[in-house]
């Protein structure tokens, strides 16, 4: 017998498995029950899966196989936060982080779309690892499979915030199969209203994002009030401006009571002024949003500071008094450098610019 390629389980949404089962003369039927012994219970090895007849189990192994990131390191913060280095099958590193005590349902996950970001934000630490690659729908759900495992939460609900690594819209594809395969029925199940994706609003995709089956609850990273401000600091605003990305949101399909996520990085004397808090309440005037206040998370070659919390409040009180719901985002794991904008993952195989970039840090 030739070989042949395995065909990876972790990287098939339902239906395209029953099409494989089927394809090799089995019920489209077993793939309901593999996806519920893959996602529901964490099991991989086709032996293990119980319920499947001996041949079609044979037949899942000599085929089939499971890729699942390796979990190389876990740090657990003070605060309870807990940062995973996970190794893929290229030896390329993602972290992926656990949130516990958030609210109800008590549990996130933030995850990776990609090893690196293309976008080069001025304030975050994996802007500047570059983009190295995409992640597979299979990688970015296989970060979940790891962490549920990891930390014992099969059968737990949990939120997953898509604020890891990267840029989920410039990973559009795998991002959206990856929230597929999330949100089956006989996989997490998870309910979209339960997904958050935050992205720097690339537009095309934003557009393409609001004709989507499954529709995630969406996070815009605006952090400025002005093109002028924001093009300083997220460099594709000067491909979409601010004006467009605000008409995008305001033609965005949202649910009854559902409102669009602005976050807001906040940076000592450059966007924290009262007259900026004026205008980013103007801007919001009329979308359905709420505005997440997010104060720097410094780091060595970061050239920002964080403001104070009178900076913040006062900031914060400002927009409350426009008429917008505002929240302060607690730093959450910040010792083990796994909060926002702190995830890179040192030894990576890098540009001779991006280890420039890591001497600076
Ligand atoms: N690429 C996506 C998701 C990434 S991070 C996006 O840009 O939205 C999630 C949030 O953390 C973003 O709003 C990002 O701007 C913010 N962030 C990045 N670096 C940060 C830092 N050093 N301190 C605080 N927040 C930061």
């Amino acid at each position: 017998m030739t070989a042949r390629a395995l065909v990876d389980l972790a990287e098939l949404e339902q239906r395209a498995l029953e099409a494989e089962l089927s394809a090799r003369g089995h019920r489209r039927f077993h793939a309901g029950q593999i996806f519920r012994w893959m996602y529901q219970r964490g099991v991989t090895d086709p032996d293990a899966m119980t319920d499947l007849s001996r041949e079609l189990r044979q037949m899942l192994a000599d085929e089939f196989t499971v890729s699942t990131p390796a979990l190389v390191q876990r740090e657990r913060s003070v605060d309870g936060t807990e940062k995973f280095v996970l190794r893929l099958r290229d030896d390329r590193l993602i972290e992926s982080v656990f949130i516990p005590d958030t609210p109800a349902p008590r549990y996130t996950f933030c995850i990776s779309t990609q090893v690196g970001c293309a976008m080069a934000c001025a304030f975050c630490l994996t802007g500047k690892m570059g983009l190295v690659r995409n992640l597979s729908a299979g990688e970015i759900v296989g970060q979940v499979r790891v962490l549920v495992d990891a930390l014992g939460l099969h059968g737990v609900t949990f939120n997953i915030v898509f604020m890891g690594m990267g840029e989920p819209l410039h990973n559009y594809d795998e991002t959206m199969k990856a929230l597929r395969i999330l949100a089956d029925e006989d996989g997490f199940a998870m309910a979209p209203k339960r997904i958050t994706l935050s992205t720097v609003g690339l537009l095309k995709e934003l557009e393409r994002l609001a004709n989507e089956p499954i529709m995630p609850n969406l996070a815009i990273s605006l952090h400025a009030p002005t093109d002028v401000q924001r093009g300083a600091l997220v460099p594709i605003n000067t491909k979409y401006g601010i004006a467009d990305i605000i008409a995008a949101c305001k033609r965005f399909p949202l649910k009854k009571r559902a409102r669009i996520t602005f976050e807001y990085v906040m940076l000592a004397g450059v966007n924290d002024r009262p007259e900026d808090a004026r205008k980013l309440a103007q801007l919001l005037a009329d979308v359905k949003s709420k505005v997440n206040l997010i104060p720097l998370n410094a780091a060595a070659g970061i050239p920002f500071e964080r403001p104070s919390d009178e900076a913040v409040d006062r900031f914060g009180q400002i927009l409350a008094d426009h008429g917008l719901t505002v929240s302060v985002r607690k730093s959450r794991g910040r010792d083990i450098r796994a909060a926002c904008g702190q995830l890179i993952v040192e030894g990576q195989k890098r540009s001779p610019g991006q280890k420039l970039a890591v001497v600076m840090l």
